[in-house]
Formats: C-alpha cells, sequence, structure tokens
C-alpha cells in the first residue's frame, strides 16, 4: 500500500513516536511524505521514505494530486487545529479529495493507530483490487 504522511509543526514529534512505534507495520509499504515530516521520519526511524515538497511549498498538493490519481491507499494527516498555518487552505482540499475517492485517512494519532493496526490485518486489502498496483510486492 501506499501510505502518505503528513503532520504540521506541533505534530510532528508526535508523528515521529508514532513511526517508531508502528515502524513494523509500516516497513511494509510505499511511505510518502511531505519534505520536512518525512527528513524527520527518516531520520528517526531509518524508513524509505519518499519526500515532496515541504507542505507550505506545496507538497500537500503534491500528494492531494497522487489522492486523485488514487495512487495513495492512507493519508495520515495529523494536524495542529490549534494553529493558524500559513497553507490552512490547502487542508482542506486534501481531506475532500480522500472523500470523494474514498480514501481512509487519519487526522490525529488515536484514529491512525485504528487504522495501521486495520492495515495490518488485512481489512485494506481491497485496496488492493481498486489499484493492484500499489502494492509493495508487486
Ligand atoms: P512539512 O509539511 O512536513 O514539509 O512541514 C507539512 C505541512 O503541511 O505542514
Amino acid at each position: 500500500m501506499n501510505i502518505a504522511l503528513i503532520a504540521h509543526d506541533k505534530k510532528k514529534e508526535l508523528m515521529v513516536q508514532f513511526c517508531i512505534a508502528y515502524k513494523g507495520i509500516l516497513v511494509k509499504h510505499n511511505l510518502i511524505a511531505t519534505g520536512t515530516t518525512g527528513g524527520l521520519i527518516i531520520d528517526a526511524t531509518g524508513l524509505s521514505v519518499h519526500k515532496f515538497l515541504s507542505g507550505p511549498q506545496g507538497g500537500d498538493q503534491q500528494i492531494g494530486a497522487r489522492i486523485a490519481y488514487n495512487e495513495i491507499d492512507l493519508v495520515l494527516f495529523f494536524r495542529d487545529p490549534l494553529t493558524n498555518q500559513s497553507h490552512e487552505p490547502e487542508v482542506e482540499p486534501l481531506l475532500k479529495l480522500c472523500d470523494i475517492h474514498n480514501v481512509p485517512i487519519a487526522t490525529n494519532m488515536a484514529t491512525a493507530e485504528v487504522l495501521v493496526r486495520g492495515l495490518d490485518r488485512g481489512d485494506m486489502d481491497w485496496r488492493d483490487i481498486v489499484n493492484p498496483k500499489n502494492n509493495k510486492n508487486n
């Protein structure tokens, strides 16, 4: 599966801790991330992560485009709802694209844990049928 990882600044440490905790599951999948988030995850975990641009420079939109192409199977987007983001207008379209294309998305760690455990249990295997090329083993 192709998993997108994004974290606003105040949630980056949480994202890193999450990726350390679930490294054993995440390592089985293709990981992509916005630039800064991806760099921090790579440094902390050694996981292979394809980095796009930093969020404020367009990374969110690059990931959004891949969602629109049905290339993303799961989005973990740790949002910070209490801090104004310079690129705030780009958050809503990402959520909208996930709803349009029926892509599971977590916007906080509690939901992310449920989704990642479900992913490991095979709850998202239907995505292989929707888009077979998304499987890391293909
Ligand atoms: P960043 O982008 O990982 O490059 O900081 C995340 C964001 O959209 O804020």
